[in-house]
């Protein structure tokens, strides 16, 4: 992958091994459908870090090489408060495993901030959705639109500010079409924007603040707003925007929702 550079001495990972390169590994911290991140100490400066560490034979037999570069590609250019940084990436000596070197967050996911404790105060909910749109706005600042925003993508640090991680489904300004939108479906079903379901091509902006109007509602009420075992019900409920806002959330959080949660793209605020 010429996104990626073999790092001098660096040992080559193994399932027994604990060093990769100057970091020694300690436990998962989390694990994706195509990596494992782990906590890592730099033994030279005794920093801690999280390595993302792919499989690059997983990663060809999947075919989504142009995924992981672009994933490297856009964590390089993003340099903010709530986005996780990338401090640099490198490979295996036999190259058959790709490192991608995090800052480490240590709150754990949003998703289980959720799960564990139930929904926010307006107030706290009001400051991590601040933020939240404070990154993803620097975002699309850059022209990056980061297409999977969901609870489980939002980490918290020590101090209870989120970071932004996983810019797998990324796209960048090359990525758009001539009808200047954007056409590759992708995402996590509950927190999908209706106009990527109706295959029209879309606004990457517009989808991501859709997302995380449902990371508001979720924030707020504890749950999701479209919530449906039957994946064609689900899509149906999204497409026509059906949402029944908790009644005892205040008029200011249900109106900001309902702007978001918007089916239109169009007259969505943005
Ligand atoms: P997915 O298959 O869901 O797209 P992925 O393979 O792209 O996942 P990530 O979402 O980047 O992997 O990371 C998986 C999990 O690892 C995260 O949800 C989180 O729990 C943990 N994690 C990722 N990055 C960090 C970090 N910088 N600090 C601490 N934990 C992290």
């Amino acid at each position: 992958m010429h996104t990626v550079v073999a790092e001098k001495g660096i040992r080559e990972y193994s399932k027994k091994g604990i060093r990769v390169g100057k970091y020694e590994l300690g436990k998962t911290l989390g694990e994706g459908n195509f990596s494992k991140v782990k906590f890592a100490t730099d033994v030279q400066s005794g920093q801690s870090f999280a390595i993302k560490i792919l499989d690059r034979k997983r990663i060809t037999d999947l075919n989504i090489t142009d995924q992981i570069i672009r994933e490297i590609e856009t964590s390089k250019i993003l340099k903010h408060p709530h986005i996780v940084k990338l401090h640099k990436v490198f490979a295996s000596n036999c190259k058959t495993k790709i490192c991608m070197v995090l800052e480490y967050v240590t709150g754990g996911e949003l998703f289980y901030k959720i799960k564990q404790g139930g929904r926010l105060t307006e107030t706290e909910g009001r400051k991590l959705f601040q933020q939240l749109i404070d990154g993803v706005s620097y975002c699309h600042k850059q022209g990056i639109f980061h297409r999977d925003l969901k609870l489980e993508n939002i980490l918290l640090d020590s101090t209870g500010n989120i970071k932004i991680c996983d810019f797998g489904f990324s796209a960048l300004p090359q990525h758009f079409r001539s009808d200047g939108l954007l056409h590759t479906a992708c995402g996590t079903p509950n927190y999908v924007a209706p106009e990527i379901l109706a295959n029209k091509g879309y606004d990457g902006a517009a989808a991501d603040i859709w997302s995380c109007g449902v990371i508001l509602f979720a924030i707020l009420s504890g749950y999701l707003p479209f919530l449906d075992r039957n994946l064609a019900a689900l899509y149906q409920k999204i497409y026509k925007g059906k949402v029944e806002i908790p009644e005892w959330l205040s008029p200011g959080a249900r109106a900001l929702i309902r702007r978001i949660l918007d089916p239109s793209p169009a007259t969505r605020i943005n």
